[in-house]
């Protein structure tokens, strides 16, 4: 912005200060009204700029005050974006990408295919939407106070964009959100993490769902090509950058009679033990166990309750920070692995996906 205001419009860098907190403070689009900036620039901004967030298709509050939003990003594309509030904190989940081209075998928006990359104004607009839906006011009644990028897409395939975005959302003539509560969640493009960990300093989840290769390979297939040592190698060098007592998410979605029963619930023990031990500090990994949300035409189902409970405890007696997340906005589809929005798919994913609904007698309702 400064650059801009500088080499296109001939302006004092300053002046784009004003008309940052004006759009991500204030969340004004419209030039006219930002009074504190004269008349001369104001005419200027408005020959060679626009502010425009995207297209709210739709927005679905759910009873439990989770809220999702269906955004318009072009003619035939739209993303979604959900509002997840909490005791003491409000976490917005973010889209990185138009569908995803990754494949991992429980998440609805992989049964879309992909479409395109989002771009950086694409992806701070899904948080500006939100902020200003809410209400939200940077460094003064703040709503908004966490995001994490672990909606729709894979973010390191969108790396520039996404690093961008995170920047506004960190920035405090941005949203002002500080380091820690940005976080960055991917299925394990191991070169990637490296290049994430040199360019920023947000938090990292990975999404690991099972601790031996074999079966890994089958839920996340990116894993034939970065199977589980490479990727702990890779999280322990993100680690070893940041400040000592930090840690990774690793997220776990837990499906009846795939990736539950005791024995795996041992392995993924003896997985976060040695990453910890190579770290040299207790907690080094935290788990997220996520009961599955099933969605049409999956072949999964979500595991019992009794079985969530016994994983988490041998975690937990093996002293494995472990959380059980507890499942929010599943009557408007906004829970975890559920977001689907609206994909041109380039890739035929969707009409294999619904070729196996036929065959299957499912309709798929989504
Ligand atoms: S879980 Fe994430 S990376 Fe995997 S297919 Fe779904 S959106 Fe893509």
């Amino acid at each position: 912005m400064e650059r801009f205001f500088a080499e296109t419009l001939g302006e004092k860098r300053f002046r784009a200060h004003q008309v940052m907190k004006w759009i991500y403070h204030q969340h004004v689009t419209d030039f006219g009204q930002m009074t504190d900036v004269g008349k001369a620039l104001r005419a200027k901004l408005e020959a060679h700029a626009e502010v425009r967030p995207p297209l709210v298709q739709f927005d679905k509050p759910s009873t439990d005050g989770t809220h999702k939003w269906l955004l318009g990003m072009d003619s035939g594309n739209a993303i979604e974006t959900v509002f997840i509030p909490d005791k003491g904190r409000g976490t917005l989940c973010v889209s990185s990408q138009v569908g995803c081209g990754l494949n991992c075998q429980f998440c609805s928006t992989a049964t879309q295919g992909f479409n395109r990359n989002l771009s950086t104004a694409e992806i701070i607009g899904q948080v500006w939407v939100a902020s200003k839906h809410l209400g939200n006011k940077t460094h003064l009644h703040r709503k908004l106070t966490n995001v994490v990028m672990m909606g729709m897409g894979e973010p390191l395939l969108n790396f520039d964009n996404v690093v961008r975005a995170m920047s506004l959302m960190r920035d405090d003539l941005g949203f002002g959100l500080a380091n820690k509560r940005v976080t960055l969640s991917t299925a394990g493009l191991v070169p990637m993490i490296d290049r994430l960990g040199e360019a920023s300093d947000v938090s990292l989840a990975v999404s690991l769902h099972a601790p031996n290769d074999e079966l890994r390979t089958q839920l996340v297939p990116l894993n034939k090509k970065y199977p589980i040592e490479e990727l702990m190698g890779a999280c322990v060098r993100y680690l070893q950058r940041r400040r000592k007592g930090e840690s990774i998410t690793f997220e776990y979605t837990l499906m009846k009679g795939v990736n539950d029963t005791p024995e795996i619930a041992r392995q993924l023990v003896r997985l976060m033990k040695q990453f910890s031990n190579q770290l040299q500090y207790s907690d080094a990994a935290k788990v997220n166990l996520i009961p599955f949300n099933p969605f049409p035409g999956t072949r999964f189902e979500r595991s019992g309750e009794t079985e969530i409970r016994a994983f988490q405890k041998i975690l937990l007696d093996a002293g494995v920070l472990t959380m059980v997340r507890r499942t929010r906005g599943d009557d408007i589809d906004a829970a975890c692995g559920q977001l689907k929005g609206q994909v041109m798919d380039r890739t035929r994913r969707q009409s294999e996906f619904k070729r196996k609904l036929e065959q299957q007698g499912v309709s798929d309702a989504a």
